[in-house]
């Protein structure tokens, strides 16, 4: 089974196959770690992201795209849009689980190997971060068994706060 790895810092700056992006679902870059990648690889992101919105109108929530990754180091970015929380009764626990399902499973689609995710929704979305983390990581677990050709997931935390809580629940799990 592929391996899991928590690190602290900022995922513009990692050489993997794929770093995903907590979108919203226009695409068009926005605060957070959606406009960090975004100012990291410049404008020929985000014509890649209006080119397929011009296709499909806007990324639902809990779905997935790829592009490739501009001036960024690692080769793809997959945008996906995360719930918004709301207070836990429209089914954001759910949208949060397949966002990280259905990035994983475009990762696998297109061969990749490494892929780094940021604690989506955790941010301007308001999901409170524990449970967000204990949603992310059972997700991750259960595809990388399912589909042990995907070699290692990375968890990168920005804020201490999240670095602490995957910490913890990583090393007690
Ligand atoms: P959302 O709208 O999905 O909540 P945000 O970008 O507001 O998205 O926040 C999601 C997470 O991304 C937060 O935990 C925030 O600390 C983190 N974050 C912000 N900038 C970066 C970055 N450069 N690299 C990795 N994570 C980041």
């Amino acid at each position: 089974m592929g391996k899991i790895e928590l690190i602290k810092g900022d995922i513009t700056q990692l050489e993997v196959d794929a770093i995903v992006n907590a979108a919203n679902s226009t695409l068009r870059g926005g605060g957070g770690v959606d406009g960090a990648i975004h100012r990291a690889a410049g404008p020929k992101l985000l014509e890649e992201c209006l080119q397929i919105t011009e296709k499909i109108g806007y990324c639902p929530t809990g779905e997935a795209v790829i592009t490739g990754a501009g001036n960024l180091k690692c080769k793809y970015v997959i945008h996906t849009v995360g719930p918004i929380w709301k207070g836990g009764s429209y089914g954001e626990e759910f949208l949060l689980r397949i966002s990280y399902i259905n990035s994983l499973k475009l990762a696998k689609e297109y061969s990749l190997k490494v892929i780094a995710f940021p604690n989506i929704s955790t941010g301007a979305y308001g999901f409170p971060k524990k449970l967000a983390c204990e949603i992310a990581v059972s997700a991750v677990k259960e595809f990388l068994l399912q589909n042990p050709e995907i070699e290692r997931v990375i968890f990168v935390c920005y804020d201490q706060e999240n670095y602490e809580i995957y910490q913890k629940y990583l090393t007690n799990e």
